[in-house]
C-alpha cells in the first residue's frame, strides 16, 4: 500500500512549517500548498488523504476551498480538517461542517490534539484503502475467471464453451440478416508425433504459434476457437459462396503445413478442415459442428493436409460406418466372422501349395455380406483389428494344425506391427512347436515398409528372424520404392491384381515383367493375384511368375470345400 498524502494548506509559510514538524512523527507524506487555488491544483496531481485547511486565507478562504472539492465526485470524500484561530463557538464552525470539514482544530495548535486526529483520519484512510484494493483484486479476479472460462489457457482462442455460445447467436444474427457463413473444423494430422518426439512443450509452442498465425489470416469478425487438443474451430462470417472461402482455406492449409523451429528442432505438421456451410447443409449448431467434423474425416481419409466439403453423400458414408463400427463391436463373440481360403498354384507344377486366408463377414442378420475392403479399415479406427487379426491368425493355425504341409498366408494390418501382439502369438506358436514358421507367410503393404524404414523398432526384422516370411501385397500400387526392398526382410511380391486384369493390355504386360525381373534380381519370390483367364495365365507362367491366384483356379472357399480343392488338384 502507498503511503498516505497530507496536504497541508496555509498561507503562512511559518504555519506549514510548524504542522510539518508536529506531522514529521505520522508515517505520511506531506504535501504543501500557500493558496486555496494552489491546494486544488495539488488535490488534483496528488492522491490526497487528509487536508489540513486554513480558514483565512487571502483570494480564497479554506470554506471555499473545501466547497469546490466537495462539488467534484472524485474530491468530496477527501477528510478536511479545518485549521482556525476562530472561536469555537462562532457560527462559522457550522458554516464550515457545511461546506466539508469533517473536524476543526483551533490555533494555537497542541500537537497532541492534532496528531491524535490525524491519526483517526489516517487509520480510516488506510481502512479505505484496504477495502479498494481488494475491491480491485476481487474485480481482477472476476475478470480473470470470466476470461479463462471463455478462453482456452494456453492459445488464448476462445474455447469449446464460448464458441458454442457464439456459434448460436451467429445463427440467429444470420438468419435474421439472411446471411450465409461457413464453420471449419481443423484438425492438425501428424501433432501426436511431435508431441510424443519432442514433448509436451515444444507441442505447445507449436499449438501458440499456429493459433496466432490463424487468427491473423481472419478477418475480426471471423471467429477461431480451440475445439480440443489439436482441433479448431472457425466461423468465417457472412460469406457470398462456397467458392468465396476456397483462398481463406488454402491460406490456412498453408500456415498450417509450414516448418516451425523450437530449439534445434524443426517441426512440420499439417492441417486437414472439413467445412460446412450455413443454411446449405444445416442451421442448427450441433450438427453444423458434426458435419464439419465428418467432412473433415474425409479429407484425412483423401490423405491428409486438404480441405474437403460436406455433402450428403459423405452422411450416407457415414451413417453407414457408424452402422457397421456398431455391429463389428460383437460380431466377434457372435461368431458372425468366417476365414475362407483361396489357393495358391505353383505356375510351374500346377500344384495347389497352400493358401491365403481371407475373412469373410456374412452372417450378421441386418447387414449380411459385408466386403474386407469396407469393414477392415474400420476395424482399424475402433481397434478391433488386433483381436481380429489374432482370430484370423488362429483359425489359420487349426487348418495348418490339420495340414501341416500346406503353405498359409495370412493378411496383416499395419497396426498389428505397432505393438507386440502378433509378434507375441507368433513366438508363442513358434516356441510351443505348434508351428513351423516356414509354412506361414504374413502379407504386409508397402506403406507398412516405408513406416518401417523410419521406425526405430523393427517388427518386421523380429517377425522374419522367427522364420517367417514377409510378402508385400498389392505390389506397385502404394509407395514402394526398391531401396526400401533392399533394406526389409521381405521374400515375395504379390503383383497387385489391377496389373494382372488387364492382360493382355501390352504395357501392364511390360510392368509385371518388369516386377518379375526386378524380384528374381532380389531373390524374391513372385505371386500374380487375380488371374481370371487362360491367357493371363499363360502369360504369367512364360514370364517366370513363381506362383497365382485368381478365379481362374479358384474363387476364396470356405475351409471344407478349400481341403476338397487340395485333394482334388488341379489335373484331375
Ligand atoms: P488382398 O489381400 O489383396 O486379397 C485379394 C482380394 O482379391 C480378395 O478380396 C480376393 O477375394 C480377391 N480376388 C482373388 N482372386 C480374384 C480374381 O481373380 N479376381 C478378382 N476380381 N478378385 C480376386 P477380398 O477377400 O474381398 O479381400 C479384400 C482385401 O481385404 C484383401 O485384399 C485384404 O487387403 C483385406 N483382407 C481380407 N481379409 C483380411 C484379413 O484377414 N486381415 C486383413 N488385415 N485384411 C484382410
Ligand atoms: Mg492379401
Ligand atoms: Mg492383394
Amino acid at each position: 500500500m502507498q503511503l498516505p498524502k497530507i496536504l497541508i494548506v496555509d498561507d503562512l509559510k511559518t504555519n506549514i512549517l510548524a504542522l510539518s514538524m508536529i506531522l514529521k512523527k505520522v508515517d505520511a507524506e506531506i504535501i504543501t500548498a500557500q493558496s486555496g487555488n494552489e491546494a486544488l491544483t495539488k488535490v488534483l496531481e496528488h492522491d490526497i488523504s487528509i487536508i489540513l485547511l486554513d480558514v483565512n486565507m487571502p483570494e480564497m478562504d479554506g470554506f471555499e476551498v473545501a466547497e469546490f472539492l466537495k462539488e467534484d465526485e472524485e474530491t468530496k470524500h477527501i477528510p478536511i480538517i479545518f485549521v482556525t484561530a476562530m472561536d469555537r463557538h462562532d457560527g462559522n464552525s457550522r458554516k464550515g461542517y457545511v461546506s466539508g470539514a469533517v473536524d476543526f482544530i483551533y490555533k494555537p495548535i497542541d500537537s497532541f490534539i492534532l496528531l491524535s486526529k490525524v491519526n483517526v483520519f489516517l487509520d480510516l484512510w488506510k481502512l479505505r484503502a484496504g477495502l479498494k484494493l481488494e475491491v480491485e483484486e476481487r474485480k481482477k479476479n472476476e475478470e480473470k475467471v470470466r476470461y479463462l472460462s471463455g478462453n482456452d489457457l494456453l492459445t488464448g482462442l476462445c474455447n469449446r464453451r464460448s464458441f458454442h455460445e457464439r456459434l448460436q447467436s451467429e445463427i440467429t444474427r444470420a438468419s435474421r440478416s439472411h446471411e450465409k457463413f461457413a464453420l471449419l473444423f481443423l484438425d492438425l494430422d501428424g501433432f501426436k508425433k511431435i508431441n510424443d518426439s519432442l514433448g509436451h512443450e515444444a507441442g505447445d509452442f507449436l499449438l501458440k504459434e499456429l493459433s496466432a498465425l490463424f487468427k491473423k489470416t481472419l478477418r475480426n469478425s471471423d471467429l477461431i476457437g480451440r475445439y480440443g487438443g489439436d482441433e479448431f474451430v472457425v466461423l468465417l462470417g457472412n460469406i457470398k459462396d462456397k467458392y468465396s472461402i476456397l483462398q481463406k482455406l488454402e491460406e490456412l492449409i498453408a500456415i498450417a503445413s509450414q516448418e516451425f523451429h523450437y530449439e534445434t528442432h524443426i517441426m512440420k505438421v499439417s492441417a486437414s478442415i472439413g467445412v460446412a456451410l450455413y443454411p446449405e447443409h444445416a442451421v442448427v449448431d450441433t450438427k453444423l459442428l458434426s458435419y464439419a467434423d465428418t467432412a473433415m474425416y474425409l479429407a484425412k481419409d483423401e490423405g491428409k493436409n486438404r480441405f474437403c466439403f460436406y455433402t450428403q453423400e459423405l452422411n450416407e458414408k457415414f451413417k453407414r460406418q457408424l452402422l457397421l463400427d456398431k455391429h463389428l463391436q460383437t460380431a466377434l463373440q457372435n461368431n458372425e466372422f468366417e476365414l475362407y481360403f483361396q489357393p495358391v498354384i505353383d505356375l510351374q507344377n500346377l500344384k495347389v501349395v497352400g493358401a491365403e486366408s481371407l475373412i469373410r463377414w456374412q452372417k450378421n442378420k441386418t447387414l449380411g455380406f459385408v466386403s474386407p475392403e469396407e469393414f477392415i479399415g474400420i476395424t482399424e479406427s475402433n481397434g478391433l483389428i488386433y483381436s481380429i487379426g489374432l482370430w484370423v491368425l488362429e483359425e489359420t493355425l487349426k487348418l495348418l494344425d490339420a495340414h501341416p504341409h500346406l503353405y498359409m498366408a495370412i493378411n496383416a494390418s499395419s497396426l498389428q506391427f505397432m505393438n507386440n501382439q502378433l509378434y507375441d502369438r507368433l513366438k508363442e506358436n513358434v516356441e510351443s512347436g505348434r508351428l513351423d514358421p516356414a509354412h506361414l507367410e504374413i502379407e504386409i503393404t508397402e506403406r507398412l515398409l516405408l513406416d518401417n524404414v523410419h521406425s526405430s523398432e523393427n517388427r518386421l526384422l523380429d517377425i522374419s528372424k522367427l522364420g517367417f516370411s514377409l510378402s508385400i501385397d498389392d505390389f506397385g500400387t502404394g509407395y514402394s520404392s526398391l531401396s526400401y526392398l533392399k533394406s526389409c526382410p521381405v521374400s515375395t511380391v504379390k503383383i497387385d491384381k489391377s496389373f494382372v486384369s488387364t492382360i493382355p493390355d501390352s504395357s501392364d504386360e511390360a510392368l509385371c515383367n518388369a516386377i518379375i525381373a526386378m524380384a528374381s534380381a532380389l531373390h524374391l519370390k513372385v505371386i500374380a493375384e487375380g488371374i481370371e483367364t487362360e491367357e493371363q495365365k499363360a502369360f504369367l507362367r512364360d514370364s517366370g511368375c513363381d506362383f497365382c491366384q485368381g478365379y481362374y483356379y479358384s474363387r476364396p472357399l470356405p475351409k471344407e470345400e478349400f481341403l476338397a480343392f487340395v485333394v482334388k488338384g488341379l489335373d484331375s
